[in-house]
C-alpha cells in the first residue's frame, strides 16, 4: 500500500489533532474539508478506528480463533501510541477536553515546548527553596523527563520571552483592512442560511406593505367596500406582525457582523494582550492557532518560533509593503489567513527575542 502523497499527510495531521483532544470529529471535519479532504462523518468515524494506519491489519474471527491484529507489511502513517489515544478521545474514556480544564493555569506553555538539549516535551513542575529556610517560597519551572541531565527553566523567564513575541507581531493598517474584508467574508459564508432568510422576510415584508398601499388606494377610489376593505387589511397586519416576529427572531446581522470584525481585528491587533488576559484553556487554543510546532527554549531566549503561515504571512507582508504593494502578496494572505495551512509546508521563522 502506497500512501497518496496528498491525502496521507492530512490523515496523519488529522489524527494527530484528534488525539489531543480540542477537536470534535465535526471540528475536524469542517477543518480537514478546506484542506481537501473531502470525507462524510460516518466515514471519519470509520477512519478514525482503522487500525490499517497505525500498521495493522484485522483479521476476521475465523472457526475457534477470535478476531484479531496483526503486523502489515505497509508503512504505518501514525505511530500506535497515537491511535489508541485516539481510541481513547472517541470512546469518550480519556476525555482530554476535560482534562485540558485541568491545566495548570501556571503552565500555559506545557505540551508547546520541547527540550533543547533531549528533544522531549516540556511539562510545568514546582519546587520549593526546602524546609530548613524560614519563608517556603515556590519556584516554576518547565522540564523535561531527564530532570538530572537537562537543564529546567524558570516559568517567568519563558512567559515574558513570549510575550515580547506576541508583542512583536503588529500588523500594518493595509494588513488590518485585509483582515477585515476576510473577516465580512467569513462571516458572510458561514451565515449564508441566515442571511437569506433576513433577506426573503425583508422582502415578504415589502411586498404586504405593498398590498397593503394598493388595497388603501382601491378603497379611496370607492373599489371596494368598507367591509372588505377591513377585512384583508386584518389579515395583511397579521401576516406582517408574523413576519416581522420571525425576523426579530433571527436577530440583528448586521450588529452581530459588526461585533464578529471587531473582535477579530482587535484580537489581531492586541495578540499579547488578548494572551495574557486569557485563561489557560484560552490560552492552548492561541497557542495552538498561532504556532505551527513545538516552541524550543535555549539559553535565555527562543530557538525557533514556528509562527504558522498566516501570521508569518502577517510579518512578511509588513516588510513588502514599504517597498511594492504586489497583488499577489494580499491575495496570498487572503489564502493563508482564510485556509490556514492548505498543503504548503508551515514557514519557519527562526526568530531570537
Ligand atoms: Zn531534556
Amino acid at each position: 500500500m502506497k500512501p497518496d502523497p496528498i491525502v496521507a499527510p492530512l490523515v496523519k495531521k488529522l489524527f494527530e489533532d484528534y488525539s489531543t483532544g480540542l477537536y470534535t470529529q465535526q471540528d475536524l471535519l469542517k477543518k480537514y474539508k478546506v484542506k481537501g479532504l473531502k470525507i462524510e462523518r460516518s466515514a471519519l468515524s470509520r477512519l478514525l478506528e482503522n487500525p490499517l494506519y497505525m500498521g495493522m491489519v484485522k483479521v476476521p474471527a475465523y472457526k475457534d480463533e477470535p478476531e484479531m491484529l496483526v503486523e502489515g507489511l505497509h508503512i504505518p502513517l501514525i505511530s500506535k501510541e497515537t491511535f489508541y489515544i485516539v481510541q481513547g478521545v472517541k470512546n469518550g474514556r480519556t476525555n482530554l477536553i476535560k482534562k485540558l480544564k485541568g491545566k495548570n493555569d501556571n503552565f500555559p506553555l506545557t505540551s508547546f515546548l520541547t527540550c533543547p538539549e533531549c528533544g522531549q516535551v516540556l511539562y510545568g513542575s514546582q519546587s520549593n527553596n526546602g524546609k530548613s529556610k524560614k519563608v517556603t517560597r515556590t519556584y516554576n519551572y518547565y522540564q523535561c523527563n531527564s530532570k538530572h541531565t537537562c537543564k529546567r527553566y524558570r516559568v517567568e523567564i519563558i512567559h515574558n520571552k513570549l510575550e515580547l513575541a506576541l508583542q512583536n507581531i503588529k500588523p500594518a493598517k493595509e494588513v488590518l483592512e485585509l483582515f477585515e474584508k476576510i473577516l465580512i467574508d467569513e462571516y458572510k459564508n458561514v451565515k449564508t442560511d441566515r442571511l437569506k432568510d433576513i433577506n426573503d422576510l425583508d422582502k415578504k415584508i415589502a411586498d404586504i406593505g405593498y398590498n397593503q398601499m394598493m388595497l388603501t388606494e382601491k378603497f379611496g377610489l370607492d373599489k371596494i367596500k368598507e367591509e372588505v376593505y377591513n377585512k384583508l387589511m386584518d389579515c395583511y397586519e397579521k401576516e406582517m406582525i408574523d413576519l416581522k416576529a420571525a425576523k426579530a427572531e433571527l436577530g440583528d446581522y448586521q450588529h452581530d457582523l459588526d461585533k464578529y470584525v471587531s473582535f477579530g481585528l482587535s484580537l489581531l491587533t492586541n495578540l499579547s494582550e488578548f494572551y495574557k488576559n486569557a485563561g489557560v484553556e484560552v490560552k492552548t487554543k492561541l497557542l495552538g492557532s498561532i504556532f505551527s510546532n513545538k516552541l524550543e527554549f535555549f539559553e535565555n531566549s527562543f530557538r525557533t518560533l514556528p509562527f504558522n503561515e498566516a501570521i508569518s504571512l502577517i510579518g512578511n507582508y509588513n516588510k513588502a509593503l514599504g517597498r511594492n504593494k504586489n497583488k499577489k502578496g494580499s491575495s496570498q494572505l487572503r489564502t493563508s489567513l482564510t485556509v490556514p495551512g492548505v498543503g504548503i509546508e508551515p514557514t519557519h521563522l527562526s526568530t531570537r527575542v
